[in-house]
């Protein structure tokens, strides 16, 4: 077994387990399910209870959603997370509920913009203390702040993610609040690492949950996500984890069992870097889904999308997939070709340039086109 020193973080509870303080990196993962269809949401949490999770995060966008909630609440045993993007206000309908409250500082902007965001944080870290709530500020490198991103350079995506964290962490402190954790997630897993490591290097003391965002499919999606954790875990640095795949609703649990299987590798030293992150060649990013997919398809356009690329293999390119408006739009910015699905059709993007949305039937072909433009362009 490896001697791992583990960053010194305060020991935050989040119902019957505790991350941080020496406790083992929990692992975590998040239903795919329609938050409304209570049965299959149910059933995903106990599969993923049965693989082993040990916190399971829901989404919630609606009073609808909220009230799913609590019904679901009442039918398993799970510590639950509740995942709140723009609506911040469903957190009173939630909290009785759940055992974890995760926002997103850079969607607390979209409600109510006249009210300052610190405001709006008062009002969640009452709800949690009301209700014995731990809280995830949840920094996501595709919805950072936009007053963070203005003050740096278009290529720095780091320093902005940082400083929303801090101001978080620093306003949380003047509460008098501790009982949270922060994630700083991004989709390449470089990022991930040197993002996390400067968040340890001056906030050692707070509990981090480690991610690469969108890393994909397995195996891949899982070997993105390695590389990143053995740098970080090893390290010292993490508390608890999600290891974020795309795939079907019924293989969920591959999430968990790859969280499983990375931490035991990297205790027993079983570590496949002195890190050589695969920078070259083709990268496929899509998004593990959630509630908020905007159509059953997405999965199996991601597996299609990586497919039909296959022939691409030695270019460097960037192809992102992802399944919804809400982090779709964003997070496909830095991509040089993204997909983000809507109910009945498929956003294409140049980078940040929207080129206009595709049937599912007809975006296969579409993207071949703009990709196989994207060669020629390189090759001239
Ligand atoms: S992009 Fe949308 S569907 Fe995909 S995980 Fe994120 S919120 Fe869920």
């Amino acid at each position: 077994m490896v001697e791992i020193q583990r960053n010194p973080t305060r020991e935050v509870q989040i119902g019957s387990i505790s991350i941080g303080g020496g406790h083992p990196i929990a692992v975590q993962s998040m239903t795919a399910t329609k938050t409304q269809n209570i049965d299959a949401t149910v059933r995903q949490i106990q599969h993923l209870l049965s693989a082993g999770a040990d916190v399971i995060r829901v989404a919630v966008d609606s009073q609808k959603d909220a009230e799913a909630l609590r019904e679901i609440a009442a039918q398993t045993r799970a510590n639950l997370s509740v995942d709140l993007q723009e609506n911040y206000r469903l957190a009173e309908a939630v909290a009785p509920f759940v055992q974890k409250i995760r926002y997103n500082p850079g969607h607390l902007y979209h409600h109510e913009r006249q009210k300052p965001w610190q405001e709006k944080v008062a009002y969640i870290v009452g709800v949690a203390r009301d209700n014995d709530c731990a809280v995830r500020v949840g920094v996501n490198c595709g919805s950072v702040d936009p007053a963070k991103t203005d003050k740096y350079a278009h290529d720095d995506s780091i320093s902005p993610m940082l400083e929303s964290a801090f101001d978080h962490c620093e306003f949380l402190d003047s509460l008098g609040f501790t009982r949270y954790c922060v994630s700083l997630k991004d989709s390449d897993p470089r990022k991930v690492v040197e993002v996390n490591r400067r968040f340890a290097a001056r906030r050692p003391d707070v509990p981090l949950h480690l991610g690469v965002t969108e890393a994909g499919m397995p195996p891949d999606g899982v070997i993105k996500t390695r590389v990143a954790f053995e740098q970080l875990i090893g390290t010292g640095i993490g508390d608890t984890l999600r290891v974020s795949l795309t795939v079907p609703n019924d293989r969920k649990g591959e999430e968990i069992e790859a969280g499983r299987q990375i931490l035991a590798d990297i205790a027993a030293g079983r570590v496949r870097s002195v890190v050589d992150f695969n920078t070259h060649g083709l990268n496929i990013i899509s998004c593990p889904s959630c509630s908020r997919v905007e159509n059953e398809a997405f999965v199996e356009l991601a597996a299609q999308v990586k497919e039909m690329t296959a022939y691409a293999k030695d270019y460097d390119i960037t192809i992102a997939v992802m399944g919804c408006r809400v982090n779709g739009p964003g997070e496909t910015d830095d991509a040089d070709l993204g997909l983000w699905c809507a109910p009945n059709f498929v956003n294409l993007k140049r980078g940040p340039a929207p080129l206009g949305a595709y049937p599912y039937d007809e975006i296969i072909p579409r993207l071949k086109q703009e990709l196989d433009q994207l060669i020629a362009n390189r090759q001239s």
